[in-house]
């Protein structure tokens, strides 16, 4: 059980982020969730989690792209015995046309923001004798596809950061490693579906298995209950020994 750890995970409150928090919360761990909104909906989530899971749940505000704001999340949280550095956003166009503030705030967001908050987690982690850092990374951290450039880049530099952080945290018992997904059914990706299905005339399952899922040799998407289980094994004793590599759950793309 992870009771009397305290999960932050950075871009909580929609996606494999918010997944990723109900799985930690069903294992016993507190849980700060995180993104740049500060909604009503967004503390009424933390609030679902306490009381569904009886576990402690808080939602702190902090951007992303912003080096202190990383910082004061990890001060905020009041203790961060698991570290989830989940915000991304993406952008797609040729490098040619690619915005030079998107390239900026993707690697900020995607990248960026795992280093400082990782700086601010590692002293404590140290102290109290335990820790786990989990990047959530992609399968574009380990392979690239065309118009993605910001995105395959923040990705691979995670990846890079993911061997660097457990090589520093080697002695220590603490772990550190990124998560490479291939394509998961987010909302994000389930409002894709209906324009999919009209823009080729299929039904539902031909639209996923054909058109959308082409890289994805499973023709299923990955759920973020997936994710949310691949996170809390990385807690387990069983992962104590599992340090500066990379789990792809991406249905076999990086296998191809
Ligand atoms: P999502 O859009 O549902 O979640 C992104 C989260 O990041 C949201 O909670 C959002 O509030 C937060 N966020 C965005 N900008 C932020 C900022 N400046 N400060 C704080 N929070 C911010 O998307 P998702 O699919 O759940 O993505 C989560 C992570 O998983 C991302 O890093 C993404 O690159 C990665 N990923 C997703 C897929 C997929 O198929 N969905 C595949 C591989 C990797």
């Amino acid at each position: 059980s992870l009771a009397g750890k305290t999960a932050v995970i950075t871009g909580s409150n929609s996606g494999i982020g918010l997944g990723m928090a109900w799985e930690l919360a069903r294992a016993g761990a507190d849980v700060v969730l995180n993104s740049f909104t500060d909604t009503e909906e967004d503390h009424a989530i933390a609030a679902e989690i306490a009381s569904e899971t009886g576990v402690t749940a808080k939602y702190v505000q902090a951007d992303m792209s912003k080096g202190d704001d990383c910082r004061r999340l990890v001060v905020a949280a009041g203790g961060c015995d698991i570290l989830i550095n989940n915000a991304g956003i993406q952008h797609v166009a040729a490098i040619e046309e690619f915005p030079a503030d998107k390239w900026d705030a993707i690697i900020a967001i995607n990248m960026s923001s795992a280093f400082h908050t990782t700086a601010a987690a590692l002293t404590g982690m140290r102290e109290r004798g335990w820790g786990r850092v989990i990047n959530v990374a992609s399968a574009h951290g380990l392979t690239a596809s065309p118009f993605k450039s910001a995105y395959v880049a923040a990705k691979h530099g995670v990846v890079g950061l993911t061997k660097v952080t457990a090589l520093e945290t080697a002695e220590d018992p603490i772990t550190c490693n990124a998560i490479c997904p291939g394509y998961v059914l987010t909302p994000l990706v389930e409002s894709q579906i209906p324009d999919t299905m009209k823009k080729y005339n299929m039904d539902r399952e031909t639209a996923i298995r054909e058109v959308m899922l082409t890289r994805q040799p499973s023709r299923e998407f990955a759920t973020t209950e997936q994710l949310g289980g691949t996170a809390t094994f990385l807690c387990s004793d069983a992962a104590a020994q599992i340090t500066g590599t990379t789990i792809s759950v991406d249905g076999g793309w990086t296998a191809l």
